[in-house]
This record gives C-alpha cells, sequence and structure tokens, in this order.
C-alpha cells in the first residue's frame, strides 16, 4: 500500500491512498474511523491494516480526492541518520569501513516534502545532496532484536540528507548536527510504501539525478549495516516510536567526492528515485 499526505485544492490535509494508476483515494470516506495522518494511522490499533482495506475497497470506484502530495511525516518524533552505510561510499569518501553504525541526526523541522525547495542558508558554501533510503518506524520498542526487527517497519520513503560540508566537516568539534540539520535539509516522499509492498528494501535501486544528471546510481545491497541491525542496534539504547525515520545512509557519488567537487546552487533541482519509491524531487533555492 502506498499512503500520502495531500494538499487539497481547498487548502486542507488529507490522508489518502496512492492506486497504482496514481490517482488518490480518500480512505477515510470509506472508513471514517481512521485518523486524518499517517503517523496517527500508525500510532492507532491496526491502523496500517484498516488503511490498507480502505485503499483495496477505493480502488476501482474511489471516491478520489485532488491534491499535492506533503511529507508522509511532517514532524516525526526522531529523524535519525546512518553516516558512511555504503561500502562503496565509505571508500570514495577515504574513511575506513565502519564496525559499527556511524549514528547521527536533523531535528524534526528539516523534514520537507515533495516539490518543496531546500533552501541554502547564506553561510553554507558546499551544500550537497545524498539520495538514501529512508525506514518508517510502525510498531515502537525498545531492545528490539534482529529477528523482530522488521516487524516494527512500517514502510520506506525516499530521503535526501541534505549536508553542508562546510559546517559538517571540523566544527564544531567534530559534530556533525549543524551541517545536517539546516531547515529543509531532510526532503521525504512523495509516499510512505507498506513493508509489504517493498518487499526486500536490501535489493532496491538507489539514483539521485541533478538537474536531469545521474549523479548517484547504486543498491542497498551495498549497505555495510542492514535495516535489522540498525533497528536492533539503535533500540538498545532509546526507544523507537511510530513515525520515527531512520536515514539509512548513502551510496557513491555525492558531490563532495567528484573532482572537482560539485555542489548545489539556487536554479537546481534534485531528484530521488528509488524501486517501488517513487521520485522525490526539490528544487534548490537562496534562503530569504
Ligand atoms: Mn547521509
Amino acid at each position: 500500500m502506498r499512503l500520502a499526505m495531500l494538499r487539497t485544492q481547498d487548502g486542507t490535509t488529507k490522508v489518502a491512498g496512492v492506486g497504482l494508476d496514481g490517482r488518490y483515494i480518500d480512505i477515510r470516506e470509506i472508513d471514517n474511523s481512521l485518523p486524518n495522518s499517517i503517523l496517527e494511522i500508525l500510532e492507532a490499533d491496526d491502523g496500517l491494516n484498516r488503511a490498507a482495506h480502505a485503499v483495496a475497497q477505493g480502488l476501482v470506484k474511489g471516491p478520489f480526492l485532488e491534491g499535492t502530495p506533503l511529507a508522509p511525516i511532517a514532524r516525526p518524533g526522531k529523524v535519525i541518520c546512518i553516516g558512511l552505510n555504503y561500502r562503496d561510499h565509505a571508500e570514495e569518501t577515504g574513511a575506513a569501513i565502519p564496525t559499527e553504525p556511524v549514528v547521527f541526526n536533523k531535528f524534526p523541522q528539516a523534514v520537507v516534502g515533495p516539490d518543496d525547495a531546500v533552501e541554502l542558508p547564506a553561510v553554507a558554501h558546499e551544500v550537497d545532496y545524498e539520495a538514501e533510503l529512508v525506514v518508517v518506524i510502525g510498531k515502537g520498542g525498545k531492545n528490539i532484536p534482529k529477528s523482530a526487527a522488521l516487524s516494527h517497519v512500517a514502510g520506506y520513503m525516499c530521503g535526501n540528507d541534505v549536508s553542508a560540508r562546510d559546517w559538517q566537516k571540523g566544527r564544531p568539534g567534530g559534530q556533525w548536527l549543524l551541517g545536517k540539520t539546516p531547515d529543509t535539509f531532510a526532503p521525504t516522499g512523495p509516499w510512505l510504501v507498506t513493508h509489504d509492498e517493498v518487499g526486500d528494501a536490501h535489493q532496491v535501486r538507489v539514483q539521485l539525478r541533478l538537474n536531469g544528471q545521474t549523479m548517484q546510481d547504486s543498491t542497498t545491497k551495498e549497505l555495510i549495516f542492514g535495516i535489522e541491525e540498525l533497528i536492533a542496534h539503535l533500540s538498545q539504547l532509546f526507544a523507537l516510536a511510530p513515525g520515527d525515520l531512520i536515514f539509512t545512509g548513502t551510496p557513491p557519488g555525492v558531490g563532495a567526492a567528484r573532482k572537482p567537487p560539485v555542489f548545489i546552487k539556487p536554479g537546481d533541482v534534485m531528484e530521488v528515485e528509488i524501486d517501488g519509491l517513487g521520485v522525490l524531487r526539490n528544487p534548490v533555492v537562496a534562503a530569504k
């Protein structure tokens, strides 16, 4: 199942199912017990199953909605990111292959959705793209064993771990936060695609195009730490909650590793495409 958050023509925000033909299904007209956000559906008892029933009922006859997709989870409780998690990307940056996951975070307010502008802060001069598979937690928990980890996954989205390299490297004190969390630096979407529809998320192609030119093209087969391992590792230390996001790391081809380096500038358009998860497109502008 694919779920989206829509801004409809009358300016309201509505949760919708997404048909394979791209039409948006008004699932709350079919089941009015469903809450009006993906996050609340994840938090509700049996919410994803109820939403799936509504989507199945509405696929052919609707009712349908018109609108533009927003970030599927606009304000996740946590945005957790994994660094250097592709063998081939670790090699291109000259870093050693990590022996345990490299973990950092972004503030939830960095999240934006499809077609939202990524705003370059005036003080950041080396801003880069990173195409990433984003895991969305469905069922929360602590000390989740690897064997049960996938039952805590609601699904997946495309993500772009936008990164100001001049704030990430070496300042302050080696912490990555300031380079990773400027406002708008966490585009996600266009939909949440549930785990059952994606199947094995360790077999999907991940691409990034900059102004139509392919800059990253790899697959999640290259992940050093898989999804089960990440969930087990993180939840030893803190509880995961419904709607938490895990950016799983980026493949090779980032701008900073190119010779000469490529950084994004106003007027650029970034597109992240992941098999089965759609295309996440974001224009780049200078922050006002
Ligand atoms: Mn990243």
